[in-house]
């Protein structure tokens, strides 16, 4: 993910122990083999809040990378790593051997999905893990079904689905494809369903959802529906541009979907555990998946976990076939390790107690409505989200065709003023993205509004200066 850049002195870095950033060959980020680019380093967090080494405080409106659902002290989730620390801190889960709370986490996921009836949990580190773990569970399927044509997965533009080989592959973002030699060739894409950007003068919600999905057909048609193994999508787009579906698009993709006998996997990375206002974004958009990844606000992100929800159909398959042909040979050293499943069982546990997802509920309509107030300003093209998601795209004439010259960095700017002001957001062009803990308060809400209002403020300034020169 792309992160903001500010200048610290010399003293600071020096203060911050033996870290030099140009030691660290760092994610998604430009420039880090140049000398005088600094990181932003935090330190420390508290709720809804992080500080950074010089003890400033920033309200974290993306909850580190759309993960800290808990916020940032949660002693609970504390509490659970350091018990499971001090009583097994590591057992594997290969050849039939395994640990409480593994076996525990995944029959609370089993029990708390319910769009679909899922038999397993395969346990990943990451949603990258899980969606590789995806491509390999299908081809294993069709493998063990006899057909061995059935391979290639259909995913969309400017689809997130991680940043491993394959799930790169599947990501719908140019950005990770080029210079990487990618996307695999058993990777197709169809259109993104950003009814903004994309539909045609006159096309309604339900007129565009329904095009997509001849679309759809049309390419399954095209590469023949015998070579088709199954369809891939996060149920709101997250770092392609938060980009909820518009009105009956699921309905139209599964229809489609389902005909060719397709299996559909659910990308629930970001939407999962309330983020949207519902457990899982399944159940707001009634999809009924065959497939699911998750992974971020599993844990809260207090320890890194991912995890596969199988359904019935598929393991009754890859089960059959392992018990003549050997094991299901694939699984990683920390697949179900027990201190990341412990705190996952631990934050499961907090977001039923708690309610979370009522919680979620009640609060965005204070954070969607306050947001999307800033609608009508002249260079906000579009303010879109549900739930505890949403993202801004700033253009000029209010239009998807007139973007800023990117050599104006408009969105960087907002970024920054807003680090100026004591908030982090994630900037992706001109994009800003915005998915704050489930546990943000009405004040923190108003806090983050009145700070992108200043932002706004500042960023409409310095277009006019701009336009002026
Ligand atoms: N899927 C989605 C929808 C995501 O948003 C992400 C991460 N942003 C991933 C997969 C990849 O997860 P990870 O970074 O844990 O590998």
């Amino acid at each position: 993910e792309a992160s903001m850049q500010k200048e610290v002195s010399a003293t600071d870095l020096k203060e911050c122990k033996g870290f030099k950033g140009h030691d660290m060959l760092a994610p998604f980020t430009a420039g880090w083999q140049t000398t005088d680019l600094h990181p932003l380093v935090i330190e420390k967090s508290e709720g809804s809040y992080v500080y950074d080494i010089n003890g400033k405080k920033y309200l974290d409106s993306l909850a580190g990378l759309w993960c800290t659902a808990l916020g940032g002290n949660e002693p609970r989730l504390v509490a659970a790593a350091a018990a499971q620390l001090n009583t097994l801190p590591f057992y594997h889960s290969f050849w039939n051997r395994t640990t409480k709370p593994s076996l525990n986490l995944a029959k609370e996921l089993l029990e708390t999905f319910t769009a679909t009836k899922m038999a397993k949990a395969f346990f990943t580190n990451s949603g990258s893990e899980a969606n590789d773990t995806q491509v390999k569970l299908v081809w294993y399927y069709n493998n063990a079904l006899g057909r061995p044509n059935k391979k290639k997965f259909i995913a969309r533009a400017k689809s997130y689905h991680g940043s491993t080989l394959i799930s790169a592959s599947l990501s719908g973002l140019p950005a990770l494809h080029q210079k990487f030699d990618l996307p695999a060739p058993f990777v197709l894409h169809t259109d993104c369903p950003h009814y903004w950007r994309y539909h045609l003068p006159g096309e309604t919600e339900e007129e565009f959802s329904t095009r997509l999905a001849n679309n759809l057909e049309n390419l399954i048609l095209k590469e023949g529906p015998e070579t088709i193994a199954a369809f891939i999508a996060e149920p709101v787009m997250g770092a392609g541009g938060v980009i909820p579906p518009p009105a009956t698009y699921f309905d139209k993709i599964q229809a489609v979907v389902k005909k060719y006998d397709i299996l559909f996997i659910a990308d629930e990375v970001i939407c999962a555990f309330g983020r949207l206002g519902t457990m899982f974004g399944c159940d707001k958009y009634s999809i009924k998946p065959d497939l699911v990844s998750i992974a971020k606000a599993l844990s809260s992100a207090y320890m890194p976990i991912g995890a596969v929800l199988v359904s019935h159909e598929i393991s009754d398959v890859i089960y059959s076939q392992s018990n003549k042909l050997g094991s299901f040979s694939h699984g990683f050293t920390y697949s179900g390790h027990p201190v990341s499943c412990a705190v996952a069982l631990e934050a499961l546990k907090i977001y039923k107690e708690r309610n979370i997802v009522e919680q979620v509920k009640s609060i965005s309509p204070r954070f969607q409505d306050g947001l999307k107030a800033f609608s009508d300003r002249p260079i906000i093209g579009e303010i879109r989200g549900t739930g505890l998601i949403l993202g801004t795209e700033f253009t000029d004439n209010k239009s998807p065709n007139d973007p800023f010259p990117p050599e104006w960095g408009i969105g960087a700017y907002f970024g920054a003023q807003c680090e100026k002001n004591g908030m982090l957001v994630r900037v992706a062009g001109d994009g800003i993205f915005m998915s704050p803990p489930f546990t943000i308060s009405p004040e923190e809400v108003d806090e983050l509004i009145s700070i992108y209002g200043k932002a706004l403020k500042a960023t409409e300034e310095r277009v006019k200066e701009l336009k002026s020169e």
